[in-house]
């Protein structure tokens, strides 16, 4: 053994974290390869758990990033006016916001994902006065009390206690059905002797990352947000994971033709994994009080420069092209390894690159990315039993790089099968 992986399992815990899936001392990365101590090369179908959508260190943002460290620009500043800050605002709104016919205030509500999830929910119901929030089977939204209450998985919540009061998880029905959870919602709503509570507001991923790539239809989502808008219920996507190019388009829910009242974005938008979140939020609902929802690290400008450096990437349509192309191979070959191998039961999930295949048989996906690790690739598992295997390559990969990654999934998918 390395003898830093000693280290790993001695001092933090080789058993909680990602080190046990990927037991190997990484050193250095490019593009969307890793090489660890010894020098060998992985493929990256991992991507930081989405947060590296355009890859490892692009050269574009390293260069400016580098340029901002050596004429000292500042790098904490809380929330204070900077001029990197200023130069993202302006970018996000010019190259985002605007050509999209998109108005959102932009808010910082601290570092991470679960930061803008908190941030929205407080919002919600402080601006319509009420308690209730609805969230969706096997939702993930992150681990701080408010999130992980409105994250759908029972295991992740029963340790803590929680979903707190309040909190009414739905079944998650992606496709629109006869009668599905919002009209059962809807029915409770329009009755008034149910008891039930018009909810503050709902909160849903358009395609499901933790809870096993389940994407929803467009029709689905026009639907919540007819019913949202009828009752006043405020629509809060969650787009930490599927954002950012992650199924096709900046935002994810751009092709379903809805407009949230609030949005969430983290992981990609530093664009160099760096710590960075924000909360856009409707203009009018805008109502947070200054300091009524703050924290110490909303202002990193080191981010703020990578993030304006990745939203360059925005200005044509070549990232979307790229993705588009990439998300017809992997899916053409996701589908056709999945009739060659019937033993998987595999059901070929996701949009985009935000993809994944569930496997039919008991703890198999894991085997198939333990496998896939062995031979140099590094891929996740996700769902409520982690019984999907999911690919997150970066967004800018090339051909090569994606055929050698599906490559080695169909040798794993054999080496495991036999
Ligand atoms: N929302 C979604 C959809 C996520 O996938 C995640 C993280 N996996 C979070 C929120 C929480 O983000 P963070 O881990 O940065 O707090």
């Amino acid at each position: 053994m390395n003898k830093d992986m000693e280290v790993f399992e001695q001092l933090e815990s080789g058993v909680r974290s990602y080190v046990r899936s990927f037991p190997t001392v990484f050193t250095k990365t490019k593009g969307y390869k890793m090489w660890n101590a010894e020098g060998e090369e992985y493929i990256d179908f991992f991507s930081g758990a989405g947060a590296l959508n355009y890859g490892h260190n692009d050269d574009h943002m390293k260069q400016k990033l580098i340029e901002y460290i050596t004429s000292d620009g500042i790098t904490h500043s809380l929330d204070m006016a900077s001029e990197a800050k200023a130069e993202f605002l302006t970018k996000f709104n010019d190259i985002i916001l605007q050509p999209r016919n998109l108005d959102y205030r932009i808010m910082f509500p601290g570092p991470t994902g679960t930061n803008t999830v908190e941030s929205a929910l407080k919002l919600a119901r402080k601006v319509t006065g009420r308690t209730d929030v609805i969230s969706f089977t096997n939702g993930f939204h992150g681990m701080t009390i408010g999130s992980l209450s409105v994250t759908g998985n029972s295991m992740k919540r029963k340790g803590a206690g929680i979903p707190l009061q309040n909190v009414v998880t739905m079944p998650y029905d992606n496709y629109v059905n006869e009668q599905d959870s919002i009209d059962y919602l809807e029915r409770f709503l329009e009755d008034s002797g149910s008891g039930v509570a018009i909810p503050a507001a709902m909160i849903l991923e358009t395609v499901q990352g933790e809870g096993g790539i389940n994407a929803a239809s467009f029709e689905w989502l026009k639907k919540v947000e007819r019913v949202c808008k009828r009752w006043g219920i405020l629509l809060i996507v969650d787009d930490v994971q599927a954002g950012i190019g992650r199924t096709g388009s900046f935002f994810s829910f751009e092709p379903a033709g809805i407009k949230p009242d609030i949005i969430c974005l983290s992981k990609s938008l530093s664009g160099y994994g760096l710590p960075l979140a924000v909360t856009l939020i409707r203009p009018d609902i805008d109502k947070f009080s200054p300091g009524e929802h703050n924290g110490t690290f909303r202002g990193n400008n080191h981010a703020f420069i990578t993030a304006s450096a990745a939203l360059d990437y925005w200005k044509d349509d070549q990232l979307e092209q790229n993705i588009h192309e990439k998300s017809e191979i992997t899916l053409a070959f996701l589908n056709q390894l999945v009739e060659k191998y019937p033993a998987l039961e595999g059901e070929v999930r996701g949009r985009g690159l935000m993809v994944g295949v569930a496997c039919g048989a008991d703890g198999l996906a894991g085997k198939i990315a333990a496998e896939a690790f062995q031979r140099g690739l590094i891929m996740e598992t996700a769902g409520p039993n982690d019984e999907v295997f999911k690919l997150f390559p970066a967004l800018n990969i090339d051909e090569a790089g994606l055929r050698q990654g599906l490559a080695i999934i169909e040798d794993s998918i054999k080496e495991v099968l036999r």
